[in-house]
């Protein structure tokens, strides 16, 4: 909505909000915040509150620490699911300023902002994201703090009594419905433990706050029925993992779908072609920031349900981008890569360079693959050109280091940074022993 600076402090007012959490995304897509009380709403309205930018990963040096909050107002949310019997809680998200007023090029809400301007001036209006987060829920111990046992033995879309989280699946639901979100559905999934739960496309911007927000909302209520809820991609190895597929489409001013064209063979319009190709073209640049933790990688294996290989296909579930059977307004693409691990800002920033450098460069996308990927052999996959995404974090490191498309669509100030601190992550891994080792090795060297 837009809210004007009078209607935020009207609205707090009336509904007697006492705090107020002005949030902003660090690099790694940690949510964080700053909490003012009511009476300093009137001066973050006027984007005078400073933070500390230095303590915040990716963000400033020591020697120029300090930045401002300015407020997105259409972001005001009064999180119904904080409220105390004293008063409310309410929250806005924030972009990052320097204290030159300027906006902090490694913010990532800005990183996004940036590329959706690139995507106007070759004409269109939006960028449409639609995701489908999992995620896991899993038991707490005496000491509340996270256990691997899972919530219910439940499967593929079971009901209760089997399905024994469905109440927080609900709980979930209503406190996002209350926030005004529009949701489309939540299911058990394949896992045990598992579940996902959809809400409606929105623009990239407001797609990527929605996630955030939702996150934040996942964990709240999970830790209210005396769960831990985890977006991580691969908790338990031998079992499906959770992935975050991300449905995009591009449109006009006057709202048509671009990717839909009624007079081609499988209505898929030249754009929406050309848009996968630059997405398959790049998908090895930018998995770094789809898929940008150690764990990511143990999950995009074969055999989970999760894609491996870098192709399209009008069905086929094995393939990384999927194209959903809906046509007309709905035609859209699925990259089934993403996790929810993934800063969002800097996921879609990525996914959008690439289709729109497919579109610029006109970039075909190779025939669609009918077959089941995972059954082909690999000299079978060589010999269709069908390539490999990054099969660890170091190597996503490197494809994304090689990329000047990256470089470009996430900036300067932060790709150097997330290269730095990703680099850093995988030094710290490698060098650790695994159980796999000790229980492989140890008994016979
Ligand atoms: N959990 C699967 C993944 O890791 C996806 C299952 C589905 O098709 O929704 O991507
Ligand atoms: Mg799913
Ligand atoms: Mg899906």
């Amino acid at each position: 909505k837009n809210y004007t600076r009078l209607d935020v402090l009207k609205d707090a007012k009336e509904n007697n909000v006492r705090y107020i959490r002005l949030q902003f995304t660090d690099m790694l897509g940690t949510v964080k915040n700053v909490e003012i009380p009511f009476g300093n709403l009137e001066k973050a309205l006027a984007n005078e509150i400073m933070f500390d930018g230095s303590s915040v990963q990716g963000f400033v040096r020591i020697d120029e620490a300090d930045m401002y909050l300015y407020p997105d107002l259409s972001t005001w949310l009064i999180l119904e699911w904080e409220s105390t019997p004293s008063g409310k809680v309410a929250r806005l998200i924030c972009d990052v300023y320097t204290t030159e007023h300027l906006p902090y090029q490694g913010d990532p809400r800005y990183i996004l902002k940036r590329n959706l301007e690139e995507m106007k001036k070759l004409g269109y209006d939006k960028f449409n994201i639609g995701v489908e987060p999992e995620f896991f829920l899993f038991k707490l111990d005496d000491n509340n703090r996270p256990t691997l046992e899972f919530s219910d033995l439940g499967g593929y879309f079971d009901l209760a009594p089997i399905d024994g989280s469905e109440d927080v699946r609900r709980d979930i639901v209503l406190e996002m419905e209350k926030m005004g979100f529009q949701m489309e559905v939540s299911h058990h999934e394949v896992a045990f433990g598992q579940h996902e739960i959809n809400f409606h496309f929105d623009n990239a911007l407001e797609a990527c706050d929605n996630i955030q927000t939702f996150k934040i909302l996942v964990k709240n209520v999970a830790r209210r029925h005396g769960y831990h809820a985890t977006f991580m991609p691969k908790p338990i190895q031998g079992i499906n993992g959770s992935g975050m597929h991300t449905n995009c489409s591009i449109s006009d001013a006057e709202g048509n779908n671009l990717f839909y064209d009624p007079n081609t063979e499988n209505q898929l319009s030249n754009t929406a072609l050309c848009f996968i190709g630059g997405v398959m073209k790049h998908a090895q640049s930018f998995a770094l920031v789809t898929n940008p933790t150690v764990n990511s990688y143990k999950r995009l294996v074969p055999g989970y349900e999760a894609p491996c290989y870098i192709s399209w296909s009008d069905a086929n579930r094995s393939t990384m981008i999927r194209i959903p059977a809906t046509r007309g307004n709905s035609t859209r693409i699925e990259v089934r890569s993403v996790d929810p691990s993934a800063n969002p800002y800097l996921a879609m920033s990525g996914i959008l360079a690439a289709g729109l450098d497919g579109i610029k460069n006109q970039i075909d996308s190779i025939l669609p693959v009918k077959k089941n990927l995972f059954k082909l052999t690999e000299t079978e996959r060589k010999k269709s050109g069908i390539k490999n995404l990054p099969e660890s974090l170091y190597e996503a490191i490197n494809l994304f280091s090689e990329s000047s498309l990256m470089k470009e669509s996430i900036g300067e100030e932060l790709y150097f940074k997330l290269i730095e601190a990703k680099t850093r992550e995988w030094d710290d891994y490698k060098s650790k022993i695994s159980a796999w080792e000790l229980e492989k090795y140890l008994p016979i060297i």
